[in-house]
């Protein structure tokens, strides 16, 4: 290989905001089949707004649901935590991070934690089981929302649900990326409907939407599309470490990725901009060309 217009392109790429970690990339990025999106903080911006919060027991109160819900969500980094620790604020509630103990994250699912000397847990329907529920519950699950159920101990004590809007960027960045020929997918650990709600926001631009995923369904997937050919990933680095490691190429937000997807993604994309990664594609192909 000639070193010089790998450096050129290398240093190319950076400039337009994305760090390329070595130079075997360039050929996988050239030649990618799949690109697989994480949806929450990928896809969309990561910045949910609480839309419904109810509480569904006689025997707690709002404001008490509210400061456990704050409490435990003030020590999650998921971007519903703050969300969830902001609605607490707007009811003059401020969580109290030190009176959780056992704080516990489950990825894909929810967290749990001990306060007042009650096991609270929060999360999707999987949470459920956490904390210990035996009866299967019919929710009534606000249409395309991230709809989270609150139990205190095994009784179901409340449900609230969040709402996200997809980066301004994102439907192009997926209709250029497919225009060069390549399958655009979707992986995340939301419900189905709001999975789908997204893909309505991009104009239905991805070829396949996969929902309700824990972190290492999201890996198992991205082995299966490489089986296909090249498989980049794209993530925010929380809950979808394993399949940024998985894919042939893990690309990881910069600014708002964790340091985990700082480590495990083999390029950084420094800015929010997804629309960099169809640009860096093009280089790569460009590049490759010149090489052969
Ligand atoms: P995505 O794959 O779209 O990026 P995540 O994997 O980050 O989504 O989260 C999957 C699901 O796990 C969320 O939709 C939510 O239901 C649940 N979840 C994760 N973290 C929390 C939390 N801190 N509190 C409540 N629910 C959570
Ligand atoms: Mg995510």
């Amino acid at each position: 290989s000639t070193p010089v217009v790998n450096f050129c392109a290398l240093s190319k790429a950076a400039t337009t905001g994305l760090l390329v970690k070595g130079g075997d990339y360039l050929e996988i990025l050239a030649k990618v089949k799949t690109v697989a999106f994480d949806k929450t903080g990928t896809i969309t911006r990561g910045e949910f707004v609480v839309t419904n919060f109810q509480v569904i027991s006689d025997d707690v109160s709002l404001n008490a649901l509210l400061y456990w819900v704050s409490s435990t969500e003030s020590k999650s980094i998921h971007p519903m935590a703050a969300a969830l620790v902001e609605y607490g604020r707007l009811h003059s509630i401020e969580p109290k991070f030190e009176n959780v103990e056992d704080f516990q994250n489950f990825p894909g699912e929810g967290v749990s934690g001990k306060i007042d000397g009650k096991d609270i847990y929060i999360g999707n329907r999987r949470i459920r089981l956490r904390a210990g529920c035996a009866a299967e519950i019919e929710f009534q699950n606000m249409e395309g929302k991230t709809n989270g159920h609150i139990y205190c101990g095994a009784t179901l004590v409340g449900t609230f649900s969040l709402s996200d809007t997809c980066r301004s960027g994102a439907m192009e960045a997926v209709e250029e990326i497919k225009s060069l020929g390549i399958k655009c997918v979707m992986l995340t650990g939301d419900n189905h409907a709001a999975a789908m709600l997204a893909q309505d926001q991009l104009g239905h631009a991805l070829d396949v939407v996969h929902a309700e995923l824990l972190p290492e369904d999201k890996a198992r997937i991205i082995e299966v599309y490489k089986k296909e050919g090249p498989t980049v990933m794209i993530g925010d680095g929380i809950n979808d470490a394993l399949a940024l490691a998985a894919a042939d190429i893990g690309i990881s937000m910069g600014i708002s990725g964790s340091a985990l997807a700082k480590e495990t993604g083999h390029v950084i994309l420094m800015s929010n901009n997804i629309q960099k990664i169809p640009l860096a594609i093009k280089l790569a192909r460009r590049t490759l060309r010149k090489l052969i």
